[in-house]
């Protein structure tokens, strides 16, 4: 897989950490002895304005963005988008100018949330910030803000929600051969790849990359949004994508897609009980800073899963994503549950 052609620029911190959780395994294991083995991959330490899973999406995006001479980056997300402090973070490495739109779409009036988390760090930053209320065609609004700065004489390049696009994606095959030459170098024999799954390009992006360099390694999606239906065929669309730029589409097929939606709870960004408490337990047992969002999630389906003996005997890898600073957008909410 030769992704030097792709011209990404180099700005995150790789290769991330590859760690056991050796606390939070003795804690799944079940009284006969089953259970999988924890091993984190910390792309939560990607290294760009606290790092996460979109640096590395966005070393090729940028790429493509220097490369086209664009002056103005503009992207989209929730008020406590990952994916868009990171892009702000990128702009400002690069002295590019930033504007991005925030959907209120948790409905949250909670002035953490409104405030404070990421959305207090991309002001820091400086970025240009629009508001607009839950239920926005957020792609319209973006392709409107595009059409604006053009007309204004600026060169815009926009970055797809979550930045998940084919180029995007491109991040994550290359995740998905680091962490196999990791394992290789460690002789750590990998059964099974657990991440929390949004706008599919991290999914997407190492299905692909497994796929084109056959490494055999079962990956599942723990969807935070869409049902398992929607969310299993934007994983492919985008996987096909991606590996047809690196020029093996036939290599992805249906089957190496496979997202479990059953861990959403009452909608994005909303937490439950269940979230609180895999926040809790990485927390007290590895020092895992995760996140309400995302791997809060991914983690409350990846216990849910191991209890049921889903995971028995196998040596599974939780793709840390990020998002720890989204923690203080929740403080209101999770308060009085941290005992
Ligand atoms: C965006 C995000 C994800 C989801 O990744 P996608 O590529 O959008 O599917 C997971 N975890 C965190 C912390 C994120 O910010």
């Amino acid at each position: 897989m030769h992704l030097a052609r792709f011209n990404p620029v180099r700005f995150a911190h790789l290769p991330t950490p590859l760690e056991p959780l050796p606390r939070l395994t003795e804690v799944l294991m079940t009284p006969g002895g089953g259970g999988p083995a924890l091993w984190v991959k910390r792309d939560d330490c990607t290294g760009l304005a606290g790092g996460g899973n979109k640096t590395r999406k966005l070393e090729y995006l940028l790429g493509e963005a220097l490369a086209n001479d664009a002056d103005t980056l503009l992207t989209q997300g929730a008020v406590q988008s990952n994916h868009v402090r990171q892009t702000v973070a990128a702009a400002v490495r690069f002295g590019l100018s930033c504007e991005v739109i925030l959907e209120a779409r948790t409905g949250s009036q909670a002035i953490d949330y409104t405030r404070s988390g990421n959305v207090l760090l991309d002001e820091l930053m400086g970025a240009k910030i629009r508001h607009v209320p839950a239920g926005t065609d957020m792609t319209l609004a973006l392709a409107q803000v595009a059409a604006e700065v053009a007309a204004s004489g600026r060169r815009p390049y926009v970055i797809p929600g979550g930045g998940s696009n084919a180029i995007g994606a491109l991040g994550y095959a290359e995740c998905a051969m680091e962490l196999v030459a990791q394992a290789n170098d460690m002789g750590l024999e990998i059964d099974r790849i657990v991440t929390a799954t949004g706008s599919a390009g991290t999914q997407a992006g190492l299905v692909a990359g497994l796929a084109v360099m056959g490494a055999d390694i079962p990956v599942l999606g723990i969807g935070v949004r869409a049902p398992r239906d929607v969310q299993e065929a934007n994983v492919f669309r985008l996987a096909v994508e991606t590996a047809t730029l690196l020029g093996h589409a036939d290599r992805v097929t249906r089957d190496l897609v496979v997202a479990d939606c059953d861990y959403v709870g009452a909608g994005y960004g909303i937490i439950d009980d269940a979230v609180i408490a895999a926040l809790k337990l990485a927390a007290r047992t590895d020092a895992l800073l995760l996140d309400p969002v995302y791997t809060g999630k991914a983690m409350k389906g990846l216990i849910a899963l191991s209890r049921e003996g889903r995971f028995d005997g196998e040596t599974v890898v939780f793709l840390h994503t990020g998002g720890a600073q989204g923690l203080f957008a929740y403080q209101s909410v999770m308060e009085g549950h941290l005992q």
